[in-house]
């Protein structure tokens, strides 16, 4: 029977999963599923691409490691596709050195595990989905795929920050993430677009943007962690440091409550005080909704015009992720504040959130792309299953 592959994509509170059957070597999607400890804490529900629905029930609900003890569970059961080849793995921290998918092999497992203090919301999670999917399947080939790896081609003073050269060599970088959606997102650009001076905006809960010149990253709003550059669903986004040193001083706060902070209190969440949710902020008339939004815009905004400037001007922008795709009346406002650089939506094509939603009169293509981290995992597991073969 054909032979199938596993893609995993842990967060820190959530897990995606895609399974693919080898069509040769070109991974065909058959199954997607996810569990939410924010949703649906007890549960994985499963959906196969002839829209058959199953859901999964926890053993512990609200832990991740055991949802993906369920969705191992569940692989080993089913029938209808043969055994599993190779699981690929999101793996949030490549570190200096990964610029590309690996093998994991045990000594690959280590050095990553040495990498949990740079992530430890999420390097942890991932590698104990490396740790179940081998104990599963001994015998798959088991690949981890980076999200920092797409932007380390960034320019020194784009990698660093203005501290003691010593915290720069011991690896206190930015990395920038969401490489594997940026990696996705540039690769279905018509290599027209792509060889240009091109913005992507991965707006999602997680949310940041890159600068890709020559279809490569030069730039990214998240540094050395997932926390930096524009507000998320409960993320705060760029923050004067010196807020953080009034945080302990002035409030006591620890490491633990200053991360749970940022991380989860913050961001729309925490400015609106009612959610993360962006069709929810949409809707309401609070004020205070009001102003997150605006906050999100204008840091959008900002970025945007940041970006332009290091680039030497702007050939395209590019939205994905949840809001990106979906958000018409986000779209319009950030593009709004780009007159001036030539930028003019067709506003049928943007409520509709066609492909391409500029005017034909723009000086820059404005596209809508859907990104899908875990086809891009499934095509890099697969050229390393084929290369192993
Ligand atoms: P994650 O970073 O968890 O993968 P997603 O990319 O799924 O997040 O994006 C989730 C966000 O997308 C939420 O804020 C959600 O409200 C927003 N979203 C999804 N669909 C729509 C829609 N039709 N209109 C506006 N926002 C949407």
């Amino acid at each position: 029977m054909t032979q199938a592959l596993l893609t995993l994509n842990a967060g820190s509170s959530s897990l995606k999963f895609s399974l693919f059957t080898l069509d040769g070597d070109n991974p065909q999607r058959r199954y997607t599923g996810a569990f939410d400890r924010g949703g649906a804490p007890g549960e994985v529900a499963i959906t196969s691409v002839d829209d058959e629905r199953t859901v999964l029930s926890l053993e512990t609900p609200g832990e991740l490691a055991s949802a993906f003890a369920a969705v191992l569970d569940w692989c080993e059961s089913r029938d209808d596709f043969g055994e599993i080849a190779a699981v690929g793995h999101r793996v949030v921290h490549g570190g200096m050195n990964h610029t590309a998918p690996v093998v994991l092999s045990d000594d690959v497992i280590a050095s990553l595990a040495k990498l949990g203090p740079l992530a430890p919301l999420h390097q942890p999670h991932n590698l104990e989905g490396v740790a179940q999917a081998q104990a599963a399947f001994p015998g798959a080939l088991q690949v981890g795929c980076f999200d920092t790896a797409f932007h380390r081609t960034h320019p020194f003073v784009n990698d660093t920050f203005a501290l003691p050269h010593r915290f720069y060599a011991e690896g206190v970088r930015r990395y920038g993430f969401h490489g594997l959606s940026y990696d996705y997102v540039s690769g279905a650009l018509d290599p027209s677009v792509r060889d240009g001076r091109v913005i992507i905006a991965h707006l999602g809960n997680g949310a940041s943007m890159c600068a890709l010149k020559g279809g490569k990253s030069v730039g990214s709003t998240m540094g050395f962690s997932a926390l930096d550059g524009l507000p998320m669903g409960t993320r705060c986004g760029q923050i004067d440091p010196g807020v953080l040193l009034y945080l302990m001083q002035e409030h006591s706060m620890d490491a633990d409550a200053i991360s749970n902070l940022l991380y989860k209190e913050s961001g729309l969440k925490g400015m609106s005080c009612l959610t993360n949710d962006m069709r929810v902020l949409l809707a309401s008339d609070d004020p205070r909704a009001k102003e997150a939004l605006d906050y999100f815009v204008f840091r959008i905004q900002r970025e945007i015009g940041g970006m332009t400037a290091v680039l030497g001007g702007l050939d395209a922008l590019v939205f994905t992720g949840g809001i990106g795709e979906n958000a018409a009346p986000i779209r319009e406002r950030v593009c709004a504040g780009f007159d001036w650089l030539g930028i003019a939506l067709d506003d049928v094509a943007n409520t509709a959130s066609k492909p391409e939603v500029s005017a034909s009169v723009s000086s820059v293509k404005v596209l809508v792309v859907p990104t899908d981290e875990e086809g891009k995992i499934a095509r890099y597991t697969a050229d390393l299953l084929s290369l192993s073969a």
